[in-house]
């Protein structure tokens, strides 16, 4: 059997957008509104979602396509840099392979493969090798334009709190003024830093002025750093994509130092990229999530192949294996760091260290962090087996919503829900990523739509019988012989 031809590609992105909006009436069954509102006022909204990246976006989309009404998206960024991409992302192309899909929800039009063919022809996909960091961005954008959902930007979540009538209530700082929303569910979409903080070494941090160290996270002027020398602590891929900026921006030397005495060079987390790992793991029995995360956590990830290529072909660029930093201090306006093999000396030194998942971290959970389980919680890892990291991830349901640690302790978990890096040791090692929007964004929005069905399944019953619910007019029956 041969497939049919795919139609001819739009010639722009506004044909695309009405091909977009006619598919999506096409795939509009069942269009009737369904989310009673909410006893406690009109203005309380059926779903809040903290986070507008990848995730907040592709998410409100799967609410509006079942019909939940009255969802908001806040975003911490100015509009249309929501995520990390346009910031302090520093790779050239997405690490994922290019035909990845999510956020279109299975809608054809809404993939990235048809925007950028709208924008540079079948020609111009076939010849792309992966996806640049601005297309995606600017992919992303145009989703949310088509799709109509509702984000406010420059909008930070300050504090999220359950309240004693069933509500979450959410403090939202924008332009100077903080305003009290309420909301009967909350997802936390946060990006990966959301559910922890950077992890910088106290040496760095408490030891160095501000002006001489960042984060791989922070915003760096690599221009400042032309004909300087930069030591990078840590070889994951954000390492080298920031000794890559800075090279490419006329840094005299970067170099990349680690604790390991090779850099790891497998990537299992590609071989997971098949349909029955990324939809099921979280079934998955605990102990086995478990070993899954702990022989990620163990054996590290390489950076993607392009991203090792473009540092290595950079002169000036050196990787430093088995140099880990013992110590360091200021010298004379430069960074003077002590390691096993002798001394190194930098101009500016970056901290390539990660992020942790550590909930207390968080001050806008801080209503929340008390009541919820982690996995130290629930879990008990087999002797040799324990990760001190993995037990301070939260426990998460099989719909990505908080869970109680004591029972009866907090009753609004199960409302709660979370994608961010916290959430991986329970939805899969890669469900806050790209290449798992396809199978965990329809399992959060049917956790979220159960849960609003079912806090109603009273009022909605009663609604059914009291209704008579006629598909014949009763006179029309009546005319009938008989
Ligand atoms: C440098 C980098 C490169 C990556 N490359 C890839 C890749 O190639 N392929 C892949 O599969 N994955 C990649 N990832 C992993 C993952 O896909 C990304 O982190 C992705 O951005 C996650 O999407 P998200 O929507 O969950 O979070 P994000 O895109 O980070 O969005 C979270 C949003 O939440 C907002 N926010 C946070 N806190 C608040 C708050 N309190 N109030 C309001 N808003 C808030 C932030 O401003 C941000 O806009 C990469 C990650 C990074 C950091």
């Amino acid at each position: 059997m041969s497939l049919p031809e795919s139609p001819t590609p739009p010639s722009g992105l506004a044909d695309l957008s009405a091909r977009a909006q006619h598919d999506l009436a096409c795939l509009s069954y069942p269009a009737k509104p369904w989310v009673r509102a909410s006893p406690a006022g009109a203005d309380v909204l059926n779903c809040a979602i903290v986070g507008g990246g990848q995730y907040g976006q592709s998410l409100a989309f799967g609410l509006l396509r079942e019909r939940v009404d009255r969802v908001v998206v806040f975003d911490a960024n100015p509009a249309g840099l929501a995520g990390p991409w346009m910031t302090f992302a520093r790779m050239i192309m997405l690490r994922t392979p290019k035909d990845l899909t999510g956020p279109d929800l299975g809608v054809g039009s809404l993939t990235f493969r048809a925007f950028y063919e709208a924008v540079h022809g079948a020609q111009g996909w076939d010849s792309l090798f992966r996806i640049t960091r601005p297309d995606w961005q600017a992919y992303l954008n145009w989703h949310r334009e088509v799709t109509g959902i509702d984000v406010r930007p420059a909008s930070v979540v300050t504090r999220v709190a359950p309240t004693a009538d069933g509500l979450f209530e959410l403090d939202v700082l924008s332009g100077g003024q903080t305003r009290t929303w309420r909301a009967r569910t909350v997802v936390l979409a946060t990006g990966a830093e959301g559910s922890g903080a950077r992890v910088v070494p106290p040496m760095i941090r408490d030891g160095l002025p501000g002006s001489l160290w960042a984060h791989t996270n922070d915003p760096i002027d690599f221009t400042r750093l032309a004909g300087r020398r930069i030591g990078i602590l840590g070889a994951g891929a954000s390492s080298f994509d920031n000794a890559s900026a800075g090279l490419e921006a006329g840094a005299a030397s970067a170099e990349l130092c680690f604790r390991r005495p090779q850099l790891p060079l497998s990537n299992p987390r590609r071989w997971m990229e098949f349909a029955g790992f990324l939809a099921h793991y979280p079934e998955l029995p605990d102990l086995q999530r478990w070993r899954y995360m702990k022989r990620l956590y163990d054996i590290s990830q390489p950076p993607p192949e392009p991203t090792f290529r473009r540092a290595v072909e950079m002169p000036g660029f050196r990787l430093r294996p088995a140099t880990p930093w013992l110590a360091v201090r200021e010298h004379a306006g430069c960074v003077r760091v002590d390691t096993p093999s002798g001394t190194l000396e930098y101009d500016f030194v970056i901290a390539g260290t990660g992020l942790s998942v550590d909930l207390a971290q968080r001050p806008e959970l801080a209503a929340i962090t008390p009541g919820v389980a982690l996995w130290g919680d629930r879990f008990q890892a087999p002797t040799g087996e324990t990760d001190p990291r993995l037990s301070a991830f939260p426990y998460l349901d099989r719909w990505g919503a908080f869970c109680e640690r004591e029972p009866g302790s907090a009753p609004w978990a199960s409302r709660l829900f979370a994608i961010f890096r916290g959430a991986t040791l329970s939805l899969g090692p890669s469900s806050a990523s790209n290449s798992n929007i396809r199978y965990t964004a329809p399992r959060i929005v049917s956790g979220i739509t159960r849960q609003l069905f079912l806090a109603d399944a009273d009022r909605v019953f009663d609604e059914f019988m009291a209704q008579e619910h006629h598909e014949l007019a009763a006179a029309a029956v009546a005319g009938v012989g008989g």
